[in-house]
């Protein structure tokens, strides 16, 4: 599809879709629903079987309040049904000659799961990824690099959605600090897009290099995602101030889209593509459907993909919907997600999640905003431990700052930690390149 031709001034990439009023957006999505479900039953094995299996048909669909009755997908699924009687398996509905590109989850959950796109797919994903760097407010003016890994990897496409909306891409991928440094000097992008630890940890090299992101660089926009400090204030807020830049968040999963949400400038939640994703809220374990606004596991349907239709895929993302208008005058739903399900841990009947943790390590003064959080079992209860770093240069006494935090951890979470672990700086070495590590479960079953 050609670029569109929108004033750079408009806010709005598709003004039409992204502020339509609700009922006419819920008419539009019922009946996208009503023909992706009898499109998933009639050419695929796995849905044909499983519909079946529950006793339901396509057109038991009559509002969207009906998708409730369909069974779940989860990895499992995708995992069990890969390659089995043909090369993309029982969830694939078209022929592999039909399919164009593949990319592959990273397997952190186990055997990596193959994710396919047809060339209507895949169109109609840059278009979606335009929309997303338009609201984040990415202009044809603009030099863009992407800085996404492109092995196997469903970010890396979404480069294609940047020159789609007529910026200048810049191929660069996951590469060293000192090459993507050079880029950056050299070329003077003004957009780039990488995971928020990344952000952070890039601006502390440049630092040492004795240059300042804030006036030796030309970046007015970071755009994050893969880990959820995007959405947490206090890390949005660091890497900001150290960049002179905004941060804006995006969420995708290698199952649907690169990208499939982003932030407004309301930062109150990511705006997901509801024309072609239907979201649900369910209860983690019994798998009832919950209302907006309260917190259960995020479900998404896809209501245009032709290789692969998820319906009612189940994430392991936990959060909640909220589907009244924005301030920024969009109307399309937004998703908070506050982690991960397998994350989750429960001390003294309290779930916290990690970006709970991280939250109040990046707010706290005198750290340098690393952790690394490990969960365990103790005499038959759950506890936690919190690793920090103390700042460079810093000389607080190492049980002051451990009491500080484990006050604020409580304060915050409402839980006290068994022990925080201070470190100097650099000492910890969660400060990796991309998408770093920091939680460790050593669960029994876990
Ligand atoms: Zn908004």
């Amino acid at each position: 599809m050609a670029k569109k031709n929108i004033p750079y001034d408009q806010k709005y990439y598709d003004p039409e879709i992204e502020c339509m009023p609700r009922p006419e957006l819920e008419a539009m999505q019922l009946e996208r629903l009503q023909e992706m479900v009898a499109y998933a039953y009639e050419n695929t094995v796995w849905y044909k079987r499983s519909f079946d299996e529950a006793g339901v048909a396509p057109t038991d669909i009559k509002t969207l309040k009906d998708l409730e009755k369909f069974p779940f997908v989860d990895k499992k699924t995708e995992r069990e049904t890969q390659h089995v009687g043909s090369f993309f398996g029982e969830m694939c509905s078209v022929p592999e000659e039909e399919v164009i590109f593949m990319a592959t989850s990273s397997g952190s959950t186990g055997v990596p799961t193959v994710s396919p796109f047809t060339q209507e797919d895949f169109d109609l994903w840059q278009d979606t990824e335009a929309r997303l760097f338009w609201q984040a407010g990415m202009r044809p003016t603009d030099r863009y690099v992407h800085g996404l890994n492109f092995a196997l990897y469903v970010g890396g496409p979404d480069v294609i959605g940047a020159q789609r909306l007529g910026a200048l891409a810049i191929w660069v991928g996951a590469v060293p600090s000192d090459r993507l440094i050079f880029v950056l000097q050299q070329y003077q992008p003004t957009v780039i897009w990488t995971s928020p630890s990344y952000a952070w940890t890039l601006g502390e090299k440049i630092k040492e290099k004795g240059l300042d992101p804030r006036r030796d660089f030309s970046i007015h926009t970071i755009i994050v995602a893969g880990e959820p400090g995007g959405s947490i204030k206090s890390t949005r807020e660091a890497i900001e101030n150290l960049w002179d830049a905004k941060v804006v968040d995006f969420f995708g999963l290698s199952d649907i889209y690169g990208a499939c949400a982003a932030a407004c400038e309301a930062h109150d939640g990511l705006h997901i593509v509801e024309d072609q994703i239907l979201v649900e809220t369910v209860d983690p374990a019994t798998g009832e459907v919950l209302e907006p606004g309260e917190v259960g596991e995020l479900v998404y349907t896809t209501l245009m993909k032709k290789a692969r239709p998820m319906i009612r895929f189940r994430t392991g993302d936990i959060g909640y919907v909220s589907n009244e208008q924005c301030t920024c005058g969009r109307t399309l739903a937004r998703i908070h997600i506050t982690g991960r399900k397998d994350e989750m841990f429960i001390v003294g009947a309290v779930n916290v999640f990690p970006s709970d943790v991280e939250y109040v390590v990046r707010a706290e003064v005198g750290l340098t905003g690393e952790y690394l959080i490990r969960v365990y079992d103790e005499n038959f209860s759950t506890r936690y431990e919190v690793s920090v770093e103390r700042a460079q240069g810093s000389d607080e006494p190492f049980d002051a700052v451990a009491a500080r935090v484990s006050a604020a951890l409580k304060a915050h979470t409402g839980v006290k930690p068994a022990k925080v672990l201070v470190y100097d700086a650099g000492k910890l070495g969660t400060s990796s390149e991309h998408k770093a590590s920091r939680f460790i479960d050593e669960r029994k079953g876990a």
